[in-house]
């Protein structure tokens, strides 16, 4: 599954395990160092998610490419309304 870049500057996003035994997690952050972060929370809340870590993972991947598109296409639509 493929990371898309961050939101904000375009740099490559890097997830990262923290915690130990049953309380690990997982978060997202920007590589170039923006302050662009995404941690797990709403993860436990989302409707497919179960116990497990990979699970974990995957719905904290697909967050966060999701808010890339819509970030992407925030800036797009304000470039046109700038136009
Ligand atoms: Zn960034």
């Amino acid at each position: 599954m493929i990371l898309k870049c961050c939101p904000f500057c375009g740099g490559e996003a890097i997830m990262k395990l923290y915690g130990t035994g049953i309380d690990r997690y997982y978060m997202i952050h920007c590589g170039n160092n923006c302050g662009a972060l995404m941690t797990d929370e709403g993860v436990k809340n989302h409707p497919e998610c179960d116990d497990s870590l990979e699970t974990k993972r995957i719905i904290l991947i697909n967050a966060w490419n999701k808010r890339t598109q819509t970030r992407y296409q925030m800036v797009k639509d304000s470039l046109n309304f700038n136009n």
